[in-house]
Order: C-alpha cells, then sequence, then structure tokens
C-alpha cells in the first residue's frame, strides 16, 4: 500500500479548477485593504478580517518597518531561550492592560494560543466542553490535550447545562467558546454561561480572535458584557483586527506563567519577528486613538445586514460586521461566489462540515475603511447575482 495513493486519487480540486469553480488559495496582486487586483481586475475585498483596516495604516506600517530596521527580520528562536525582545513584553503588558487582565502571553499564531493553552491546562482525567460551532484550533488544542471532548449544540444553554449535569462533580472542567462566532457572525451569550459555569466548578475560556477590536469598544466579549472578571481566560490572535501575525492568551499571572512553561507550541516554536510584534502593538494603540473606527465597522454591519434582509437574502444569526449569507447548498453557494467573483466582489464560500449541511453560506465581512460607495456597489451586484441565480 503507497502512503501516496490517496493523494493521486484525489480529484475534487483538479474537477472543481476545471470547471472553473475553485474558490479558495486565490493569489492576489495587490491587496490594499477594501480593495484587492486580481489578474489585473480590481476587487472588492468582502472577505477578510482587517475589521479596522489596519494593515495599511500609516502608524502600523511605519512600526513594523522601523521594528526590522532596529532588530532585523526575525528573532530566528523561541521566546524561551534565545528569540525574546522587551517588545514582545511591553506588548504583553499593553494587552492584558487593553482586556483587564494581570498578564498575557504572546504567541506565533493565534492557533498556537490554542493548541498550547489547551494542552498545557488540561490533561487526561480533565474534561473539555465546547461549542459545536467553536473554532478548529479550539477543536485541535483539545484533542491534543487528551481529555475527554464534551460538545453541546451551538449557543444552546439548555444543552450545555444537560451536559454539565451529568459530569462527574470531582473532575477538573474547562469550557472553551468563540466569543464572536467567525461563520455566523453571532455572540457566545456569555451572561447565562457564565453562571452555568460558576454552578458546575469549570473555568471559561473565550476565544475573541474575531472579537477583539470589534466588539467591547474593542476590547473583546467579556467587554461588551461587563463581565471581564467572570472569564477566566481571554485569548485572541493578530491575524485579524491587530493586522499582523500572532496572538496571545490573558488571565491570572500565575495560570499565564504556567501556561509559559509548560505550552508546547510556545515553547518549541519561534517568536513572532520584531515587526509583526511592533504593528501589533501600533495596531493596539489606533484601536486605542481611533475609537471611531470600532463604532464604523459596527455600523457597517448594522447596515449591511438590513440591506440583504431587505433584498431578500438570508443573513442567519448576526450581529456584527461578519454577515453571512445563507445559501444551503455545496453547489449553488460556489456558484454564486464565482458569479460574484467575476461581478467583482470577493467572498468567502464556506461548506460543510465547515458548517453544518444546510448551514452552507457565502461569508461576508467588513472593514472601518469600506466607503459608501463600495457598500453599495457591493449590495447591487449581489442583488443582481440573487435574482440571476433566483436566491432573491
Ligand atoms: N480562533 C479563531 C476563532 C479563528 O478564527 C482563528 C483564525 N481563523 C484562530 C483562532 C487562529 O488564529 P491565527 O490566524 O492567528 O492562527
Amino acid at each position: 500500500m503507497d502512503l501516496f495513493s490517496k493523494c493521486y486519487q484525489y480529484s475534487t480540486v483538479k474537477e472543481a479548477r476545471e470547471s472553473g469553480i475553485y474558490p479558495y488559495f486565490i493569489p492576489l496582486d495587490e491587496n490594499e485593504g477594501t480593495e484587492v487586483i486580481f489578474e489585473g481586475r480590481h476587487i472588492i475585498m468582502c472577505g477578510s478580517n482587517n475589521y479596522l483596516g489596519l494593515t495599511t495604516h500609516p502608524k502600523v506600517r511605519e512600526a513594523a518597518i522601523e521594528a526590522t530596521t532596529r532588530y532585523g527580520t526575525s528573532c530566528t528562536g523561541s521566546r524561551f531561550l534565545n528569540g525574546n525582545l522587551t517588545l514582545h513584553e511591553k506588548l504583553e503588558e499593553e494587552l492584558a492592560d487593553w482586556v483587564g487582565k494581570e498578564a498575557a502571553l504572546v504567541f506565533s499564531t493565534g492557533m498556537q494560543v490554542n493548541l498550547g493553552t489547551i494542552s498545557a491546562l488540561v490533561g487526561r482525567g480533565d474534561i473539555l466542553i465546547l461549542d459545536k460551532d467553536d473554532h478548529a484550533s479550539i477543536v485541535d488544542g483539545a484533542l491534543l490535550s487528551g481529555g475527554k471532548i464534551e460538545r453541546y449544540r451551538h449557543n444552546d444553554m439548555e444543552h450545555l447545562e444537560r451536559v454539565l449535569k451529568s459530569l462527574p462533580a470531582d473532575k477538573a472542567k474547562l469550557v472553551v467558546v468563540d466569543g464572536l462566532f467567525s461563520m455566523e457572525g453571532d455572540i457566545s451569550p456569555l451572561p447565562e454561561l457564565v453562571p452555568l459555569c460558576k454552578a458546575y466548578g469549570a473555568r471559561l475560556m473565550v476565544d475573541d480572535a474575531h472579537a477583539m477590536g470589534v466588539l467591547g469598544g474593542g476590547r473583546g466579549t467579556a467587554f461588551h458584557f461587563n463581565m471581564t472578571d467572570d472569564v477566566d481566560l481571554i485569548m485572541s490572535t493578530f491575524s485579524k483586527s491587530f493586522a499582523s501575525l500572532g496572538g496571545f492568551i490573558a488571565g491570572e499571572l500565575d495560570v499565564i506563567e504556567f501556561i509559559q512553561h509548560h505550552a508546547r507550541s510556545l515553547i518549541f516554536s519561534a517568536s513572532i519577528p520584531p515587526a509583526n510584534a511592533a504593528a501589533a502593538l501600533a495596531a493596539l494603540h489606533v484601536m486605542r486613538e481611533e475609537p471611531e473606527r470600532i463604532e464604523r465597522v459596527n455600523q457597517i454591519g448594522e447596515k449591511m445586514r438590513l440591506a440583504y434582509k431587505q433584498l431578500g437574502f438570508t443573513t442567519g444569526h448576526s450581529v456584527t460586521p461578519v454577515v453571512p449569507i445563507i445559501i444551503g447548498d455545496d453547489e449553488l453557494t460556489f456558484l454564486t461566489w464565482k458569479l460574484l467573483f467575476e461581478n467583482g466582489v470577493f467572498v468567502n464560500p464556506v461548506i460543510s462540515p465547515a458548517v453544518a449541511p444546510g448551514r452552507q453560506l457565502l461569508r461576508t465581512s467588513y472593514m472601518a475603511t469600506h466607503t459608501d460607495s463600495q457598500m453599495d456597489q457591493i449590495l447591487s451586484v449581489f442583488e443582481k447575482v440573487g435574482k440571476q441565480l433566483g436566491l432573491i
């Protein structure tokens, strides 16, 4: 049996490419935020996570350039040994302050935060309780931990309580949820979730990859609900509103110090390059100095949700600048994506298993820097394509 035989027989992608509906790994020539260039064509970006539009902010760009000039291009090592800069620690101090926790720890990606944090804290004999729509990096961290995994239906607090009730009281437990769910744009109901965690003795970790910079004045989901002290651990990534690459976990100092010395994805991986740390720090400063960006992206989300609904599209449970257009079928999702793309609008097609069957969707997401005229253009293309395919 040849290990590679499955690769040679893997035809799904080749067939999709041949029929012109392959929507992934699209190589862009230019990316200036709200507009990208693909094969010489200008396309409006309506599917990025650059929520505050900071990847091209002069202060963020400048900080990345300055850091490269001062420190070079890489730290060429793990923070544990030789790759730690005072810049990383300054970033941690400011992040902890921003989210209202005692300490924060910076990893090289958000994926590594979830892998490292969950597997450091949870071991065999412990129990993880996850929302069915939790991000893949949470699920992978849970699998890596060796703990027992329980899942509850998305945002279904009755189901969560039933699960918690069924678990042995003497076992250590961690509930992990996305703060802002990245596919459907809805929010974890922390005011109901926190009392359940407390009643059943579970610790709570919130993945705020999409909420940071967007909810709670940019400080995330816990802050949004005024429940910062009730959430034990807050994680986020720099690959979205922070306009960089990397991620962090924040919480009590003792817990963060434990993670720092047990998370293998931190210890055995190189630290984020100076340019990325400096860009994230500069982005954090812009969030403080220009709160109008946070307001603007939320207003845009509201306007677009309403406009899609008025056109006759289904936008699910979104209450944020992540607005799904539910299509409900794999093929139709790809076809809609293709027509939108050909008409100059870039969105993300999402099919099962990334979403439940019947919930296949086009993920649209907005930036504070989208102009009113770009929004009008997006809507008019959606209207045209929606009518062409009988979606509306
Ligand atoms: N958590 C969530 C909810 C995410 O959406 C992502 C990225 N898509 C991550 C974690 C991982 O972040 P990163 O891109 O920094 O690896």
